[in-house]
């Protein structure tokens, strides 16, 4: 790979965030603090070092900025105050936007106010959308049965649409992660390396491991962060599991059905939980990975907060007897998930829940590489091993 270098690459990434590269004088110290490094994966100095010499491509294709956890150790540590966790935290939403193929994240990083606009616009329209479709088609004092102002049989058919439409966005942008930091090396013609196909199999698992359970960010010295996001994650996998596949479960009513609605009520307080301690850790700046927050991070946590609460009201009026105020919640709460799905996950903070997982597997798979010059020195090009050319821990 060509290494030449953009000279305006860290003023680039000051608007996403890095803005005190510049003081870092590569002493090393916190690569050293930070727990989650190792030889072949090393940072923050590293890329800190690279983003100070311009080296965008050797950035792009680089699965470091996901493999730290932004723990805050080593920003603690650096004698020079260069934030180097936040400039792993920076690397994070610059590369989210080189893998977006559309461009809406790249200007919603470097321009917040037009992802404001975009969501307050989108989230009109759909409020708008959907009082026109409920008092067109039933009747506000109605919240399920017929007649319902907003029927949870138009509501599934709507969420799945979302799903797609969030899928259309997000899967091209995996494969040109995948491009960038696999694919690229080992599909080139005058490649030195290449993968058995196999490889891709074998390190699957790997994908809803890491998914689940986040086990690397429990390896930081601090377990208290890992916590709160393992609560928010499994929070949120279960709440969309249950709106995709339970819809008409969780709307049922006014009986309480205790086989989905106890997920439910789970899954509503660990958002709502794990929001407001995000909120309130930002707001005062209480641990060192909350002192810097992009315009990106509040919008993120203030649209899972009205999704959470206007979610719990909703069932709560509706439980009541008080069908009229919760369709009005309802809308509300539409109001939100709209941009949230098709906004916010694709293009914005969302979509590291694609993305942390596959930098794990795409490590793994890096282990996997195999020299193409040792492959044609072994007989029939079979019997060549594995050498191990990086290693995740
Ligand atoms: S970021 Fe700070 S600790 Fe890390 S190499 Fe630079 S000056 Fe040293
Ligand atoms: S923020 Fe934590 S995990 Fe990330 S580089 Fe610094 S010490 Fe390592």
């Amino acid at each position: 790979m060509a290494l030449r270098a953009n000279p305006e690459l860290i003023e680039d990434l000051a608007l996403y965030g890095a803005e005190d590269v510049q003081k870092c004088y590569n002493c090393g110290n916190c690569t050293a603090t930070c727990s989650l490094t190792d030889a072949k994966y090393s940072y923050p100095r590293r890329p800190m070092r690279n983003l100070q010499l311009g080296l965008e491509k050797k950035l792009e294709s680089g699965l470091e900025p996901w493999l730290c956890y932004y723990c805050g150790e080593c920003s603690t540590e650096c004698p020079r105050g260069a934030a180097p966790g936040e400039t792993m935290m920076s690397l994070r939403r610059w590369l989210t936007s080189r893998y977006d193929f559309t461009g809406i994240a790249r200007l919603f990083y470097r321009r917040p106010r037009v992802e404001i606009i975009s969501v307050v616009v989108v989230a009109l329209f759909a409020g708008l959308g959907f009082t026109l479709f409920g008092v067109f088609g039933g009747s506000i004092s109605h919240y399920n049965g017929q007649n319902a102002f907003l029927p949870s049989s138009t509501i599934h058919i709507f969420d799945w649409c979302l799903a797609a439409l969030l899928l259309a966005f997000l899967l091209p942008n995996c494969v040109r992660m995948w491009w960038f930091t696999v694919g690229r090396e080992t599909l080139a013609r005058d490649r030195r390396v290449r993968l058995p196909a196999s490889a891709y199999v074998k390190a699957v698992h790997l994908l809803p491991l890491h998914f689940m359970t986040q086990r690397r960010y429990a390896k930081c010295d601090r377990k208290r962060p890992w916590l709160v996001h393992l609560v928010l994650m499994l929070s949120y996998v279960t709440m969309l599991v249950l709106i995709m596949f339970f819809l008409r479960d969780m709307w049922s009513g006014p009986r309480i059905d205790w086989r989905v609605h106890v997920f439910g009520y789970l899954a509503s307080a660990g958002l709502v939980g794990a929001t407001i301690w995000a909120l309130r850790g930002r707001l005062k700046k209480s641990e060192v990975h909350y002192q810097h927050s992009h315009e990106t991070d509040w919008m993120f946590l203030v649209l899972l907060l009205v999704v959470a609460l206007t979610g719990v009201l909703q069932h709560v009026l509706h439980r009541s007897g008080a069908d009229a105020a919760a369709n009005v919640s309802y809308v509300v709460h539409l109001m939100a998930v709209v941009p949230m799905l098709v906004l916010e996950v694709p293009f914005s903070k969302w979509s590291h829940m694609a993305y942390r997982p596959l930098a794990m597997y795409f490590a793994a798979l890096r282990e996997q590489l195999v020299p193409v010059t040792a492959v044609e020195q072994a007989p029939g090009g079979a019997q060549a091993e594995p050498v191990i050319l990086s290693r995740v821990p």
